[in-house]
């Protein structure tokens, strides 16, 4: 891959995925596909450890009425979590909070359950909100997120019993007392509409979930429900203003250090309010969404935080997000706003270019210059005649160029849909060679 971060992004961008399986990733509720890693454990504060079964992390602490853990894991992570925090502790498991209703990580609790542990889950009440829309999306879940099919037959938690549903819900703080010990649950928003953070006051210590991963904020992903940039820098500010000594993120490295901690929090916040008020300004100013996103420039201080290296959301995608929030879906073109279909528009195009075969050779000598421009020049060509194979392979090669440039995951995944798709022109076009033959 071509994709390079600076010099003090590099450690953050390498450890964003953790212990990451793709074969796992693939299936992340199946029980019996764990990241084939043994967990990272380590003792961050006394009685208090970071454990990473895999792509995720979960937050242990031990107190003396039993064991609180904040997060699961996957459903694969579970088996290898609970050897984990055996390999520290013997107490029961006590508590458990979710930080949200994410795949990766309310999900390996079950292993739990079956060594014969029965403690309260508690989470934000929209997690169960989170829950059933999980049930009610899981065809559209599994197929924007890759899943093949678990060993039970399903590529995505779809029935009630796929859950292990929280016992107890709050909607704003929640204090726990557990061995005498004040533990606080705050609820924010930010990746989800679900999300809680805890604060370990005489620990020092924040299990932050995905509120903090040392990277980017994923406040923008271009796939999924909304996301909340401003709330996440509420969050963040409020995070720092405890000048926690320990922060255990919901994914990447452990983070020690108050100083480091706020410097990272504070610039989270700049960060994510600049492409808010950015977006904010533009549409009040009445400028269309490409228009905006098209302007908006990240100042040097916020784009090479070591902490936040654009390794999986980016800027366009947050702002693209906050446009979503505060407007309706159309793009503000008038023939956009009824409009005829891709292809009839790209066969236009073709024939006024003098065929697919000009638009091909457009693509490709634009490729060189203006890889951007390329890719819709490619994509009108394979549009207009899906079945031409130099439109194919202009198009799959094109795309895969830009994919491979991008340092973003999201922009990468999302641009490499082009394979499947001609992949799929390909068999189509041989299936109906094989049927004409016959
Ligand atoms: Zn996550």
């Amino acid at each position: 891959m071509a994709v390079t971060f600076p010099e003090n992004q590099r450690a953050s961008a390498r450890a964003a995925f953790g212990l990451f399986n793709p074969e796992q990733g693939r299936r992340i509720f199946s029980r019996a596909h764990g990241s084939g890693h043994e967990p990272i454990v380590l003792e961050a504060t006394p009685r208090t450890w970071y454990i990473q079964p895999g792509m995720v992390n979960v937050a242990l602490f031990e107190t003396d009425e039993g064991l609180l853990l904040v997060d699961a894991g996957c459903a694969g992570d579970g088996p290898a979590l609970l050897q984990a925090v055996r390999s520290v502790s013997d107490k029961p498991l006590h508590t458990v909070v979710y930080t949200h209703g994410h795949s990766d990580h309310a999900f390996g609790l079950w292993a739990f359950l079956e060594a014969g542990e029965t403690p309260r889950v508690v989470a934000h009440e929209n997690v169960v909100a989170h829950f059933e829309r999980y049930i009610k999306t899981a065809g559209l879940n599994a197929r924007i997120n890759g899943q093949l099919p678990g060993p039970d037959g399903k590529r995505w938690a779809s029935e009630r019993e796929d859950f292990v549903w929280p016992t107890e819900v709050f909607s704003d703080t929640l204090e726990l007392t557990l061995g005498g010990e004040r533990f606080v649950l705050r609820h924010g928003k930010g990746e989800t509409d679900d999300a809680t953070w805890l604060w370990a006051p005489e620990r020092g210590v924040l299990a932050a979930g995905d509120l903090v991963t040392g990277y980017l904020p994923n406040a923008g992903n271009p796939k999924k429900v909304q996301r909340y940039a401003e709330e996440w820098a509420d969050a963040a500010e409020e995070m720092a203003a405890l000048r926690p000594e320990v922060i255990i993120p919901g994914h990447g490295e452990l983070v020690t250090g108050a100083d480091a901690i706020v410097d990272e929090l504070q610039a989270m916040a700049r960060y994510l309010r600049h492409i808010v008020d950015h977006a904010l300004r533009g549409m009040n100013a009445g400028l269309l969404a490409d228009e905006i996103v098209e302007t908006l420039t990240i100042p040097e201080e916020l784009a090479a935080h070591p902490r936040l290296p654009a390794v999986y959301d980016q800027p366009e995608f947050i702002c693209r997000n906050v446009i979503r929030r505060y407007a309706g879906w159309w793009d503000g073109y008038p023939s956009s706003l009824l409009p005829a279909p891709r292809p009839q528009q790209a066969q236009e195009i073709a024939h006024l270019a003098g065929g697919v075969g000009a638009l091909v050779d457009r693509a490709w000598s634009l490729a060189d210059e203006d890889l951007r421009l390329a890719c819709h020049v490619a994509e009108w060509a394979f549009l207009a005649d899906r079945d031409d194979p130099r439109a194919q392979d202009c198009y799959e090669q094109i795309l895969e160029r830009r994919a491979a440039l991008e340092t973003g995951l999201m922009a990468q995944v999302n641009l490499r849909v082009s394979r499947y798709w001609v992949e799929a022109a390909r068999s189509a076009g041989a299936a109906a060679a094989t049927s004409g033959a016959r």
